[in-house]
């Protein structure tokens, strides 16, 4: 077990883009704050100021989703994508076995349904869905490459759409409790 420091940094987040309301596509207004903390690979905890929105028409309270985060996740979306891909010894990330292992647990049991979303949008933009090569079994990496991209960032590339039309669920209810 690693021992986390505990040295805490806090940064605000102001988003540039601006997203409309993923239930209804309509205006947010930004109606307070709130704190959210995440880890990067050294096991610091930063906390993330992040803005709290309220849709001007449906009135659901949403949240600034950073580029480094990923919806329910402690660890910042890059600390995820250098653990889901490798096996298991050789992460650099400050974190134990057991989270390590659930990391990748997470993933792989999600990564069907997040590339089923990315299709689904796609298809609702008019966009042509991607088509995988039905040659051989795919990798996860090779099937992220067809998607977004294999390049620093694919992962934030999965997570902002999907969180931005609110198909992202809760995976310990979603998938994960049969397991528990
Ligand atoms: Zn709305």
């Amino acid at each position: 077990m690693l021992s986390l420091k505990t040295h805490k940094l806090v940064f605000f987040v102001r988003c540039a883009e601006s997203v409309p309301c993923p239930c209804c596509g309509e205006q947010l207004a930004v109606i307070g704050s709130r704190k959210r903390k995440c880890r990067n690979s050294d096991g610091e905890t930063k906390v993330l100021i992040i803005r709290r929105l309220r849709c001007k028409h449906c009135r659901r309270i949403h949240h600034e989703l950073p580029h480094c985060l990923v919806p329910y996740q402690r660890y910042e979306s890059s600390c995820i994508e250098s653990v889901v891909l490798k096996d298991s010894r050789s992460s650099d990330i400050a974190a134990d076995d057991s989270t390590l292992y659930r990391m990748r647990m997470w993933f792989n049991t999600l990564l069907p349904y997040l590339l089923g979303c990315l299709n689904a949008i796609a298809y609702r933009l008019g966009q042509a869905p991607v088509e995988e090569p039905s040659v051989s079994p795919l990798s996860a990496h090779q099937r992220i490459g067809c998607y977004v991209g294999n390049e620093p960032g694919w992962l934030a590339r999965i997570v902002r759409p999907i969180a931005n039309s609110n198909l992202w669920v809760h995976t310990r209810s979603a998938f994960l409790s049969a397991n528990t």
